[in-house]
């Protein structure tokens, strides 16, 4: 087949659309769609100057869906003064998969010359997801541990970097399996968060509580997985490709299985997901805002987080790692 756009050879097809694109068009059309949701998300605030600019964080994990965000930020924005880029990797500790993707991380912002950051668990906390996995003190999934660590680390380095949005690279793939997560648990509050970490929520945050946290964006979430890593592949970007081996997000590959299958039958079900889900999301975190854990918020005893308890939960879970590995 051929693009539709100049006949030359397509290299891909995609049904939700029905189009087939040859490599440049395709490319243009992943780098429009990231610009758009820029714009549609009003990231960039109208009183963003060159004098004042905008610190935007992007996490920078060395896979395909980070990498490609870093690289179409870079080159949409190099010669916008009004915007800064700062990228943040997070070193987990993990034996045979860290490394290898800090090299990709390492090539591409070299080769981009934009600032980087790198922090390991074991700087932050004493510990690595190794020995978390091993010691699993709280009879929890490793991911569990993890994203506690994770959000942490990424909270408290984008305010001490001055960041003005924390960036990550979830494309629409990632967005629909958790949209329908969240909706198959029946979880109200789930959902409520999912918004407000960034379904393009965060110009619209009305809680007392929206200064203490760093405003969250995803650019990349009109853009299907299969497009993101061709985009990756076309353009020879430096990636990272293996699996975390302490991944064990089971129901979210029967989730990803399913949608994957009904996406084949029903061509644009993802994107349909989507959009009935953030107004749906929207109209649950206004019920949701102000009310239940809000007023209660105080500052965790050890080192300051803002918790509904004494101890946070990312202390508590330090502390049980290294109660167990003592
Ligand atoms: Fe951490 Fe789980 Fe991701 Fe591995 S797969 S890096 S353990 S969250
Ligand atoms: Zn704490």
């Amino acid at each position: 087949m051929d693009c539709e756009k100049c006949g030359t050879p397509a290299v891909m097809h995609a049904a939700y659309s029905g189009l087939h694109l040859c490599e440049s068009h395709f490319c243009r059309s992943v780098e429009k769609r990231l610009r758009r949701r820029v714009r549609d998300d009003v990231l960039l605030p109208d009183d963003a100057t060159p004098e004042d600019p905008e610190t935007w964080v992007v996490g920078l994990s060395g896979g395909k869906d980070s990498v490609v965000l870093t690289q179409i930020l870079h080159e949409t924005f190099a010669e916008d003064p009004r915007v800064e880029l700062v990228a943040l990797t997070i070193h987990e500790g993990i034996q045979g998969y860290r490394d290898e993707s800090l090299d990709a991380c390492l090539a591409l912002t070299d080769d981009l010359d934009i600032r980087h950051e790198v922090v390991s668990y074991e700087e932050e906390f004493g510990l690595k997801m190794d020995d978390v996995a091993r010691e699993d003190p709280e009879g929890m999934a490793p991911c569990a541990y993890c994203g506690v660590f994770r959000r942490d680390v990424l909270s408290r380095y984008a305010e001490a970097l001055d960041a003005d949005k924390l960036l990550t690279g979830h494309n629409l793939d990632d967005e629909a399996q958790t949209a329908l997560m969240n909706v198959l648990s029946g979880d109200l509050r789930q959902m409520a968060k999912h918004f407000d970490a960034s379904l393009g929520s965060f110009d619209r945050r009305g809680d007392e509580h929206a200064d203490e946290f760093v405003p969250r964006a995803k650019p990349l979430r009109d853009v299907p997985e299969k497009e993101v890593a061709l985009y990756a592949h076309l353009r020879e970007l430096p990636t990272h490709m293996a699996e975390c081996p302490h991944s064990s997000e089971a129901y979210r590959g029967e989730i990803q299985e399913l949608l994957l299958g009904l996406e084949e039958n029903h061509p644009g079900t993802r994107h349909s997901i989507m959009a009935g889900y953030e107004e749906f999301a929207a109209i649950v975190a206004e019920r949701f805002r102000g009310d239940g854990d809000g007023p209660n918020l105080g500052e965790c005893d050890r080192c300051g987080a803002t918790t509904t308890r004494d101890l946070c939960r990312k202390c508590e879970l330090v502390e049980a790692v290294h109660e167990a590995d003592a």
